[in-house]
């Protein structure tokens, strides 16, 4: 069973497939080469990106991710403040201090455009030269979405009370009772309840201090484009008009909590992946209209948020796919909208029938949507397709509450229309920036 705390990770902008597992891949790299005991002959390391990772790694920061994993950077740790200086730092002198090794070592970074794994599109290689040429060491590791690595100890078989791999079984487990208490019983197999509680609030205060830069910083984002930073003027002007007698007015709070953290992911900060870092606005944004919206909004909702959310987000890793470069963004910002319409049912009283209900519906209106990424920054159309992803989840909680939980498509179909319609996608709308929007916007 994967854990919440494997899909909501904190980490650094601005993807969790091309910067996120690139750095702990790079890390873990180094670790190894501690193990094997040859860390002190290194003499080159290098890096060579495959498929997604080749075609959109630079305007994803994955140059970036594997130098600073390699110098012993992890992603819910590196100082999001300094790395781009460090990164241009190591850029220039073309050599990087192993954590270990008495001397920084050589690199060398290939893209190879062409080849496209077949394991998996997101893949990438590390080999560690010795002096005189020989190999050391490497390895090749695939990223398969939301800063997930290939056969990670946390995709093994674990000893929990309630196993699930898909909706059906989920819905069985729950019974009469909550989806978040199938998903608790879980988790406090692994560890004390006192300390999912405290990390899943954790998590919630990094998606709020998100929110809060996301809502203060000024300007343009990086890469090249010139896109404007718009949470800001929003912000300012939704807290001058108060209270509205605009109905529509909490839409607007929705779409700025999605842009605000979708806008700092774009720049390289501190996000929470949930489940990918491009789809990383959806739920915080779902989670904030809870707080602000809802009466009596508290902390054990926030938990029982998550935990909702990550059951979906589970029975999609399992039986489809959450990575942009294997299935689109209906893989991404779609599962992001499933999680967070279920999740805000879960805490406006759903059961557990409306809570698969609305997870179908938010999921069933995101199918066969393409990843087109505006040369390869995760901006254009990332940023904007959170806000609505945000909105539609909240529409989707909506209509399953204001059903019976009985529905004729059930999560399982629509999760295996995804997977269905993302091996039907072709390459160029797999993260690739070759297809869409990538191609079609002409800047004037
Ligand atoms: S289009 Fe969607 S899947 Fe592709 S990079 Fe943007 S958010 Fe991620």
């Amino acid at each position: 069973m994967i854990s919440v705390f494997d899909l909501f990770r904190i980490g650094i902008g601005p993807s969790s497939s091309h910067t996120v597992a690139p750095m702990r891949a790079a890390h873990r790299f180094v670790r190894t080469l501690g193990e094997d005991g040859v860390l002190a002959d290194v003499a080159t390391i290098e890096i060579e990106l495959f498929g997604s990772l080749a075609a959109t790694g630079v305007g994803h920061g994955t140059d970036k991710a594997v130098l600073l994993g390699l110098a012993g950077e992890q992603p819910e740790s590196v100082d999001v403040t300094t790395a781009d200086e460090r990164f241009r730092r190591l850029s220039a002198e073309h050599r990087v201090r192993l954590p270990g090794s008495p001397t920084a070592v050589d690199f060398t970074l290939v893209l190879h455009h062409r080849f496209r794994p077949a394991a998996h599109p997101n893949a990438m290689t590390f080999t560690a030269f010795g002096r005189n040429g020989t190999v050391l060491g490497s390895r090749t590791f695939y990223s398969v979405g939301g800063g997930f690595l290939l056969h990670e100890a946390e995709d093994a078989p674990q000893d929990v009370p309630h196993p699930f791999t898909d909706a059906g079984q989920l819905l069985r487990l729950a019974g009469d009772g909550r989806i978040s208490d199938v998903m608790l019983a879980n988790e406090t197999a692994r560890r004390p309840e006192s300390e999912v509680r405290s990390r899943l609030l954790h998590l919630w205060d990094v998606m709020r201090d998100c929110v809060d830069r996301g809502c203060r910083a000024e300007g343009t984002l990086p890469g090249g484009l010139d896109v404007p930073r718009r949470a800001p003027a929003l912000h300012r002007r939704l807290q001058q008009h108060g209270a509205s007698a605009d109905p529509l007015q909490a839409m607007d709070w929705v779409a700025l909590w999605a842009l605000a953290v979708n806008e700092e992911n774009a720049a390289g900060g501190r996000v929470v992946t949930a489940p990918t870092n491009g789809a990383a606005g959806v739920l915080p944004s779902v989670l904030h209209h809870y707080h602000r919206f809802v009466p009596g909004a508290d902390e054990d909702g926030t938990v029982r948020f998550l935990l909702t959310a990550a059951a979906v987000g589970i029975v999609v890793k399992r039986n489809a796919s959450i990575s942009g470069a294997e299935v689109g963004c209906q893989g991404e910002v779609g599962t992001a909208a499933a999680m967070a319409a279920a999740g805000l049912t879960e805490v406006l009283g759903g059961s557990p029938g409306q809570v698969e209900n609305a997870a179908e519906i938010a999921l069933e209106h995101h199918l066969g949507l393409t990843c087109d990424p505006v040369a390869g920054l995760v901006q254009i159309p990332c940023i904007e397709r959170n806000a609505v992803g945000a909105l539609k989840a909240v529409a989707a909680a909506r209509l399953a509450l204001n059903g019976d939980g009985r529905h004729l498509v059930p999560l399982d179909t629509a999760v295996r229309t995804l997977r269905d319609t993302g091996a039907d996608m072709s390459s160029k709308y797999k993260e690739t920036a070759r297809g869409g929007l990538a191609v079609n916007f002409l800047r004037c």
